[in-house]
């Protein structure tokens, strides 16, 4: 199982396109990431919940750009209910010594909206809704300025459980009382004293249909933003389309899921650093799933020229035994995995990046010799890769090949199977690490500028293909 490094070394000034194999893409398969897990966990919601089932088309995800200033919800104290005094005649009165605003429901003398006045008993402190049977039902907030008897306008309307100072939903209104936001808040904070926003979902403007929604934790820290399905965003029928995970109360984006109308999850996203608030979110890769949940993983994305892996490199293949290391015969420069059965096994990129070279070398390598009589590297199918910051990973001896020259990979993504073309003697991965992939030419060009330092890949090897964590 050993190979010729040397010529390796040489052939990374080749490059082919994949037209000299079919580069017909395959599923991987992976469990889901512990943030998966730990956000499923925390979820339960029925915010995004169930639907008739459709796939949606993979698009970039569109976000708001005009995101709206923070208007958490001031809690206004209420007052303790007193015993209401009736006018004589049940017509709407101030009683000028409680200062309390009372107006009736129609030929009755049951209190219907009950307004708290400042001593000068015309600004509006809060309000108070009551149904027909006396019991507290909503509570009102007033625009400042516009507050007073005469003119009072609702900011916001908190719809209660009925006869508590429990808050079921809340209603922002802008000053020509058209509705702009609606409001849901976290169990056991949600009363009138202690009120602490869930959900804030922005409104089209003086209807219930959702623009986009926040969810914030119980310091009102956002903590995701949510995108929704055209024609199923209704408060009463809202389906989320895109969930942006963010760095805790800010508007920076960490991930992102993308679901269809049934609420599966289809995608997920990864985000340039610098670019991904919500106004300026650059996707930097992105992985579909299939329908038991699992990766199948797919092309990234790039900005300006700039690609860039997570850091860590996974051990690309399953059996990772390393039959051959490190200058295990001279010249070795690399790993190889060579345990028994691994023949036709899938081979995964070890980190998200960019394919600068997938090729099978040509009759030109013809004049090279193997150190094994009989073999000949004509027929290698090779491929390389790009992670940013000058590292690029090697792939060898394929028996084929699942991605071409030019293409983005997200980490994990099978990128062809394993095989003994070229000098092996036998089913093999030879994997090589590269450190100052930095003098490839920008961007990714095909040529190669200076010699390759190649270094162990066995201490750059940093998480095994099952371990998810950091992807
Ligand atoms: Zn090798």
């Amino acid at each position: 199982m050993k190979t010729q490094t040397s010529f390796l070394i040489i052939m990374l000034v080749v490059v082919a396109a994949c037209g000299f194999y079919s580069c017909a893409g395959e599923a991987g398969s992976f469990d889901r990431t512990p943030e998966e897990v730990a956000e499923e966990e925390s979820q339960g919601e029925a915010v995004e919940t169930v639907g008739l089932p459709g796939l949606e088309n993979m698009d970039l995800p569109h976000v708001e750009t005009d995101i709206e200033p923070e208007d958490q919800v001031d809690g206004a104290a209420p007052e303790d209910m007193v015993a209401e005094p009736l006018s004589s005649t049940c017509t709407n009165h101030i009683n000028t010594s409680t200062h309390i605003w009372y107006v009736y429901y129609t030929g009755t003398c049951t209190t219907k909206y009950r307004f708290n006045l400042e001593a000068d008993n015309s600004t509006i402190r809060y309000a108070y809704g009551f149904d027909t049977a006396g019991r507290r039902i909503s509570y009102y907030q007033y625009y400042d300025g516009h507050d007073t008897v005469q003119d009072h306008k609702v900011i916001y309307k908190f719809t209660l459980k009925t006869g508590t100072y429990t808050i079921d939903h809340a209603v922002k209104y802008d000053l020509n009382s058209r509705w702009i936001a609606y409001y849901l808040y976290h169990d056991g904070h949600d009363t009138v004293q202690d009120h602490k926003l869930k959900y804030k979902f922005v409104l089209k403007t003086g209807t219930q249909t959702i623009n986009y929604g926040y969810k914030y934790n119980l310091d009102t820290q956002k903590t995701i933003y949510y995108e929704y399905h055209v024609d199923y965003n209704t408060i009463s029928n809202h389906k989320v389309r895109y969930k942006f995970f963010l760095k805790t109360g800010t508007n920076t984006i960490n991930y992102a899921y993308k679901y269809d109308i049934a609420g599966n999850r289809r995608a997920y996203f990864l985000y340039h650093s610098g670019y991904n608030t919500i106004s300026s979110h650059r996707m930097r890769f992105r992985s579909t799933y299939n329908a038991s949940g699992r990766w199948t993983g797919e092309a990234g994305f790039t900005v300006s020229g700039v690609v860039t892996g997570t850091g860590r490199l996974m051990t690309p293949v399953v059996l990772d035994t390393i039959t051959c290391g490190w200058y295990c015969y001279s010249g070795h420069q690399g790993a190889d995995f060579g345990s028994a059965g691994i023949d036709s096994d899938n081979l995964y990129a070890a980190d998200s990046g960019y394919v600068v070279s997938a090729y099978t070398m040509g009759s030109e390598y013809a004049s090279y010799s193997c150190p094994v009589e009989g073999k000949t590297l004509v027929g290698q199918q090779m491929i390389y890769i790009y992670h940013g910051n000058g590292k690029i990973t090697q792939y060898g001896h394929m028996k084929s090949m699942a991605v071409s020259t030019g293409d983005y990979v997200f980490k994990g993504q099978v990128i062809g199977k394993v095989g003994s073309t070229g000098c092996a003697t036998g089913p093999h991965l030879h994997f090589g690490v590269i450190t100052n992939g930095k003098t490839w030419g920008a961007p990714y060009g095909s040529s190669y500028y200076g010699s390759p330092y190649y270094e162990n890949p066995a201490n750059h090897l940093e998480q095994s293909i099952n371990d998810k964590t950091g992807w």
